[in-house]
């Protein structure tokens, strides 16, 4: 008969390595399931980008589940290196705009001549990993590995070094924060180590977009009110790394889009008003509302 003469403490580490061994891979067969739901057409190339490309949303349909269609025909284009900048009601579809053009999902109307194009080239007709190569997402919420701050930051571009993820922690704001942790940037993160905040989990995730340097950007605010010097601070850093990037943001608070490009207001999946912050106002509609609203603090 075989003896088992394992310590104790032993087990409780095994215990908990395949504790988070499971934990990870739930979280891979999340991302998997996601994944599913697309494939690289056959004989699909890379994406060919020279430079900030070209967007283009065409009468683009989309439903999670057959029976409810979320986006009913939405067109918008952002010309190479502009910011356009998404707003409207929470569940009017806001996300699913970005979820789409990082290819999560693919449009539901294909067949019908809805697609989204970067530099004219279908999304659903180049490879994924092309797609998301070439897009930097800052999503609402970040989710980290469980590894060091440092290693999270440079995720995608493990070869930059900690010189320049220092430089990105900077850019990002988080850098002073990162300073004061006990092991710096070898500091654990993650559901194993230390638990960030949202904003902290959404300046990791600006630093790594910044490090990552791409031609299009897709920054998803996050919805807590976030109106603090330091936010502030980043809203600009985030501008000057868009500077010269397509960008889409979706946006909960306007004073962040008031420099975009063309703003879309998005209500039940329909745009229903569009154009540069000055034209919305004159116009009087929705965003004129919802802007006197947030200018009061009534809202945020
Ligand atoms: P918020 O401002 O609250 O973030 P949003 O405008 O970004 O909202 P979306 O997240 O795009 O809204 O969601 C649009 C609609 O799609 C919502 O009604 C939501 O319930 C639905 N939805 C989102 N994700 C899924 C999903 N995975 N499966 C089914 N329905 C979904």
């Amino acid at each position: 008969m075989i003896q088992l003469y394992i310590p104790l403490g032993f087990l409780g580490v095994l215990y908990r390595e395949i504790k988070q061994s499971l934990t990870d891979l739930d979280k891979m067969f999340v991302l998997l399931e996601k994944d599913r739901e697309i494939a690289d057409a056959p004989g699909a190339l890379p994406l060919a980008l020279d430079g900030p490309p070209t967007i283009r949303f065409e009468n683009v349909r989309f439903s999670y589940e057959p029976a409810r269609e979320i986006l009913h025909g939405i067109h918008f284009e952002i010309p190479a290196g502009k910011t356009v900048a998404v707003v409207g009601p929470s569940g009017s579809g806001k996300s699913t705009l970005a979820r789409l053009l990082y290819r999560f999902y693919d449009v539901t109307n294909h067949d019908e001549g809805g697609r989204i194009t970067i530099n004219g080239q279908d999304i659903a007709q180049v490879t994924q990993g092309s797609v998301r190569a070439a897009i930097g997402i800052v999503p609402q919420d970040t989710v980290l590995f469980n590894d060091t701050i440092e290693y999270n930051i440079l995720y995608g571009r493990p070869e930059a070094g900690h010189e320049a993820a220092v430089a990105a922690a900077r850019a990002a704001h988080i850098h002073g924060f990162i300073e004061r942790l006990p092991q710096g940037y070898q500091t654990l993160v993650g559901e194993r180590g230390l638990k960030l905040s949202g904003g902290e989990k959404q300046r990791v995730a600006i630093a790594r977009t910044l490090l990552k340097n791409p031609p299009v950007m897709i920054f998803d605010e996050a919805t807590s009110a976030l109106d603090s010097a330091n936010e502030r601070a980043i809203q600009a850093e985030l501008r000057s790394a868009a500077a010269n990037k397509t960008t889409l943001v979706i946006a909960h608070r306007l004073s962040t889009v008031v420099d975009a490009h063309e703003i879309l207001v998005l209500e039940h999946g329909h745009i229903v008003e569009r154009g540069s912050h000055a034209q919305l106002l004159q116009q009087g509609g929705a965003y004129a509302r919802m802007w006197a609203l947030q200018q009061s603090g009534t809202d945020t």
